[in-house]
């Protein structure tokens, strides 16, 4: 048996192997020890190798799912060995193999994944600077290809897609390729092009590629020929799911690299939660695939305002008269139809699945009656894909019962009158009970033992029995079966025929439901791709009726898009901060154009500058989805990048340090941005000394607003910026505002033309309780740099403690009066960052 292990094992290197033995999978040496620790399962020993017991443990078959789903989720493979031959028959240890390989990207069981999330596989191919992206989800077939320019444009789309498991060509050894969890590297033949395409047009049923637009992208070929590879040798089944290739062109949606995707916050929020998010905020659909829509139209903003306004009139007139809300009833009983299409294709699908397709193809005729009511070109579009199967409907009614057990093992899913062979079968079960009764009576009669009874157990099958007192006087043909203490049980030729009957008919009528199960699966799977594209179209209408339902609740309104270079929103809101904030939200305007064409904005701490700008590239992005926006109007020229550069944190995984990371953004901004991007910066050249910080803030400013020319807002606490629009006339100072009450301070939030008041930081300090000798020393100093006469500052920026500021005597002190300020929102870091710019002053 160990032989036999070990060849599996072999062949599996760097999978856990589950090796069934009975009712459990068993695990061995290091995958014993890995998995006793990452299950919090006991780790014993059977028997010994060379002298050394041999780590041994278990899980149980039953309950196998959710160790699987553990492991998975810790990014780790386990193979599934499981007997093959007949333990009655065969000679030795009974013949095993490797079903499937449970990979964390190859997922398609409901209890292993997270409904809300799209699970991709995904695999790199690179060739010098080019990188070719290939990308499934086995869980619904999606398939695409995608070929990208450049390390920081992988770098966003690895942050969109966020692969469960990544295959990497042998070559990469880009950290943030290769440092994800679940990454694997391959040999650069799985890469090759050619086979690629044989295999693919295989899965594909078609002569070559063309049909799908791929004839050209080697490089995102090979990766598809990598990646197909692979599902095939987890799932060691036919995919007839996967029957569509799409190439993706990074040219149809307004890029957005990895930072802008962070700090805008789309779907993971700063700290790496899903809450307060802006998928958080706009994500109220019915169907879990139309929530998974969602968050991919959010990371992926379109550029063709065509599709964008076709999108934007179906909102509308699902907003009119509050037509979303019975089309969002009618979507209630739609289940995930595209993971349940996909295990129906890889024939895994479950009883419950069948059940829940039934209640989604019931759902269909009253979902199409409320989009007949308010038709656009899209909404009728959508309904006539998504069409109605009133055949299936049927078929599925009269073949499942209502409520079916989870799995197909033990029966009872077909019902009734479904198949006659099938009734009769079980109505020799039903109708036992009687039959049995009947012989207890005459048999009473016929030996004059009242107390004798007919019963059943699994070993020992049907009996009659009688108290041992009176068990002489049984007739002839009672033959003893089993003698207890008190009583003895006895079998007649009668029983044992019946019993015969029974016992085989139980086992045919599960044959028989097993194998009508199959046959239902296999007529579901003759419609497969007619569902798969009703599931999309569902999906869709769900998304557009989300879209109308918060369109209407969070009071947003339809933007619209222009040919002049103008980027102009009245009244703009911040959704997030405004749902989460107890205070009212202070809407504000922006106006860009080709005159004014920067905004640089100043104000305190606190005074709402990052929201300001956040919210104004979360209403571009909102708007090129087709959504409705935070604000009262807007009108935009469309835009094809959108980038930020926004906080600073290290990033250990890539090995850079936080100037590092800011530097190398800014440099992507300088490189990539053109007239039509919408560009954040705040706070550049933080993360340097003074001086450096503020010629590099300074040059990039000007660079922005003379030769790259985008749309820019940039936050800045360099003050000296604050007279670039005497020498740049693109760019506007704007500034936000903070006034003094009785002993606080009240950030007023509203944006204005003009620079901030520059003494505004010492007021602030005051307010916050810094003792007077400090206050006074920093006006002096203060004065002194404004007059010009002081000395360079040479410091470095390294983040100061609160001893090296103001001695250890002031530290408590001091932190007490500015946690004063707004205890719930001025965070020792924030306290930090406000003194250093104190001492910055001082200096
Ligand atoms: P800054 O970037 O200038 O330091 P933030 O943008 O982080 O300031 O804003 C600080 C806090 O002020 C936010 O967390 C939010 O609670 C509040 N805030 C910002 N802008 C507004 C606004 N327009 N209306 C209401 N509250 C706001």
């Amino acid at each position: 048996m160990m032989q036999q292990f070990l060849r599996i094992k072999a062949e599996h290197p760097q999978d856990l192997v589950f090796y069934r033995m009975g009712d459990f999978y068993e695990l061995f040496y290091d995958d014993a020890k890995q998995a006793a620790e990452l299950l919090d399962i006991t780790l014993t020993a059977r028997g010994k190798s060379a002298g050394e017991p041999i780590p041994m443990c278990g899980v149980p078959f039953h309950a196998s799912e959710s160790y699987l789903a553990r492991l998975v989720k810790a990014g780790i493979s386990v193979a599934i060995a499981e007997q093959i031959g007949d333990t009655a028959t065969s000679k030795g240890p009974v013949e095993r193999r490797v079903v499937r390989v449970v990979t964390p990207g190859t997922l398609s069981d409901d209890a292993l994944l997270n409904d809300k999330l799209d699970n991709y596989l995904l695999a790199v191919n690179q060739h010098g600077d080019a990188y070719g992206v290939a990308y499934l989800d086995v869980s619904t077939g999606r398939f695409r290809l995608l070929e990208i320019d450049g390390e920081e444009a992988l770098r966003g789309e690895l942050q969109r897609l966020n692969p469960s498991e990544t295959l990497y060509h042998e070559s990469i050894f880009h950290p943030a390729v290769t440092g994800r969890q679940g990454a694997r590297s391959q040999p650069a033949w799985e890469f090759d092009p050619q086979a690629a395409r044989r295999a693919l047009s295989a899965q594909l049923q078609t002569r070559d590629l063309t049909g799908f637009g791929c004839e050209t992208p080697q490089l995102a070929v090979g990766a598809a020929g990598c990646l197909l590879q692979y599902v095939k040798d987890t799932q060691r089944s036919s995919l007839p799911h996967i029957r569509t290739l799409r190439l993706e062109s990074r040219d149809d949606s307004v890029s957005l690299d990895a930072a802008t995707r962070r700090n805008l916050e789309i779907d993971v929020n700063l700290s790496g939660g899903d809450s307060n998010t802006l998928l958080s905020v706009m994500d109220r659909t019915i169907t879990a695939m139309g929530s998974r829509m969602l968050r991919r139209w959010l990371h992926r903003p379109l550029t063709d305002t065509g599709v964008i306004e076709k999108r934007q009139a179906a909102v509308q007139t699902l907003c009119d008269n509050y037509g979303y809300e019975p089309l969002r009833n009618a979507l209630k009983p739609v289940g995930d139809m595209e993971r349940i299409l996909a295990r129906l294709a890889l024939r895994s699908a479950r009883p419950r699945d069948l059940t829940r397709l039934r209640s989604s193809l019931q759902a269909l005729p009253l979902v199409q009656a409320e989009l007949r009511e308010q038709s656009t070109p899209l909404l009728g579009q959508l309904c006539g894909i998504a069409g109605t199967y009133p055949a299936l409907c049927d078929v599925l009614s009269t073949a499942l019962i209502d409520n079916p057990p989870a799995v197909i093992r033990d029966g009872g899913v077909i019902a009734e009158g479904y198949d006659k062979a099938l009734d009769e079968l079980r109505q020799i079960n039903s109708n036992a009970g009687d039959f049995l009764l009947e012989i207890e009576q005459r048999e009473r009669q016929a030996t004059g033992i009242n107390t004798l009874k007919v019963g059943y157990n699994r070993v020992h099958g049907y009996y009659i029995e009688i108290s041992r007192g009176q068990s002489d006087t049984v007739p002839a043909e009672y033959v003893r079966r089993q003698t207890l203490k008190n009583t003895e049980r006895f079998i007649t030729p009668e029983l044992k025929v019946f019993e015969d009957k029974a016992l085989s008919s139980k086992s045919r009528a599960l044959a028989r439901e097993k194998s009508l199960y199959d046959d239902l699966l296999e007529r579901l799977n003759a419609y497969l791709a007619d569902l798969q594209a009703t599931a999309a179209a569902i999906a869709e209408i769900d998304v557009l009726a989300n879209l109308a339902e918060r369109a209407d609740n969070l009071g947003l309104c339809r933007p619209s898009f222009c040919d002049q270079e103008v980027f102009e929103v009245v009244a703009g809101r911040h959704l997030v901060v405004e749902h989460v904030s107890q205070e009212p939200f202070i809407a504000n305007d922006t106006l860009l154009d080709t005159n004014r064409r920067m905004l640089l904005i100043t104000g305190p701490n606190m005074g709402g500058k990052s929201t300001y700008m956040r919210q104004n590239a979360v209403i571009a992005l909102l708007a090129h989805i087709g959504s409705n926006v935070p604000a009262s109007a807007t009108r935009l020229a469309p835009l094809d990048r959108i980038f930020t550069r926004i906080g600073s944190s290290d990033d250990l995984a890539g090995g850079r340090s936080t100037f590092m990371v800011e530097m190398t953004e800014t440099a992507n901004i300088l490189h990539n941005a053109t007239p039509r991007s919408l560009v954040l910066m705040d706070e550049v050249g933080r993360g340097t000394s003074t001086f450096d910080g503020l010629s590099l803030a300074w040059a990039a400013a000007v660079q922005l607003a003379r030769s790259v020319r985008a749309f820019t807002l940039f936050a800045t606490h360099y003050f000296e910026l604050t007279h670039l629009p005497e020498t740049c006339p693109t760019m506007a100072n704007v500034h936000l505002d903070a006034t003094e009450h009785e002993d606080h301070v009240i950030f007023l939030h509203n944006i204005q033309e003009g620079p901030a008041n520059r003494s505004f930081g010492l007021q602030v300090a005051k307010l916050a309780g810094i003792p007077g000798p400090v206050l006074q020393a920093a006006q002096e100093k203060l004065t002194e740099l404004e007059s010009g006469s002081s000395e360079a500052d040479t410091t470095d920026a390294v983040e100061p403690t609160q001893s090296d500021l103001f001695g250890n005597g002031l530290t408590h002190p001091v932190m007490q009066a500015l946690s004063i300020l707004d205890p719930d929102e001025l965070t020792p870091r924030q306290a930090l960052a406000m003194l250093y710019e104190l001492k910055a002053k001082l200096d």
